[in-house]
């Protein structure tokens, strides 16, 4: 059994969305011979050498699984693409390149975050070509941590007003984009993320049924698509509330006391 995820987006701020994903390395993720991370696992990274505590905490719980057995395989989304070697060894997983063809099922399926479907984005393009130029991310690594954290706060404000002012098609891919790429890499699976709209498209390209699998984030639920011998199957699961061991009426008492 395979597991595929995307689009955590964890950091401390969001203990629920960390809970979840520990549990799911602790459980599910335990009886997958493989896990795969498609894109923004991260909501922000600066550099395998400015890890917060809490980015630590998240690469020793990768270890683990790995360290148990499993194989953890992680690409790097347009939050995150400052991952590098270092923390990817520390945390016992391989880096994919994006876009990648791995065998799923005995069938050829290709693997990408998704942010470069998004084709009509013409600025997110062009930014995106420059910021992982190799020499632009060498000059990135070898700035001061204090200037990559301003650095990543404005880039993060300036996409969140950016996405905001798009309409809604331009930040979904390019319909026309799918089929070209997928007969480049020869497949009738496409697997990716980043959209935040998760679900299963069927396509026709050319005689062959294919179809394009879209990952969920992790924002109000979690998910996660499995892929075994009943085929690839997309689900969604609830977050355990984080004061789950506190009596769950306390708080609704309070509320229609007051
Ligand atoms: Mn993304």
């Amino acid at each position: 059994m395979i597991l595929l995820i995307s689009d955590l987006h964890l950091e401390e701020e969001r203990p629920d969305i960390t809970r979840a994903f520990l549990d799911l390395l602790a459980g599910r993720a335990r009886a997958a011979e493989s896990l795969y991370i498609l894109g923004d696992f991260f909501e922000a990274w600066i550099g395998d050498d400015a890890m917060s505590p809490f980015q630590r905490s998240i690469c020793e719980a990768l270890r683990q699984l790995s360290d148990s057995g499993t194989h953890i395989f992680l690409m790097h989304g347009n939050r995150d693409f400052m991952i590098g070697r270092a923390f990817c060894k520390a945390a016992g997983c391989t880096l994919l390149r994006d876009p990648s063809v791995v065998q799923m099922n005995g069938e050829p399926v290709l693997l990408m975050h998704g942010d470069s479907l998004c084709t009509r984005d013409e600025s997110y393009i062009r930014m995106r070509r420059i910021l992982r130029n190799p020499l632009t991310l060498w000059v990135l690594r070898n700035l001061p941590k204090s200037t990559r954290y301003k650095l990543a706060r404005k880039l993060r404000n300036e996409s969140q007003v950016h996405t905001r002012m798009k309409t809604n098609d331009i930040v979904d891919v390019t319909p026309e984009e799918v089929p070209k790429v997928m007969t480049q890499y020869g497949v009738r699976t496409l697997i990716h993320g980043h959209t935040h709209r998760p679900a299963i498209h069927k396509l026709q390209i050319g005689a062959d049924a294919a179809r394009r699998i879209v990952l969920g984030d992790w924002d109000k639920q979690g998910w996660a698509l499995q892929v075994d011998e009943q085929g690839f199957a997309l689900s969604a699961f609830e977050f355990v509330p984080l004061d789950a061991s506190l009596p769950a009426t306390a708080s609704d008492a309070s509320k229609s006391a007051g």
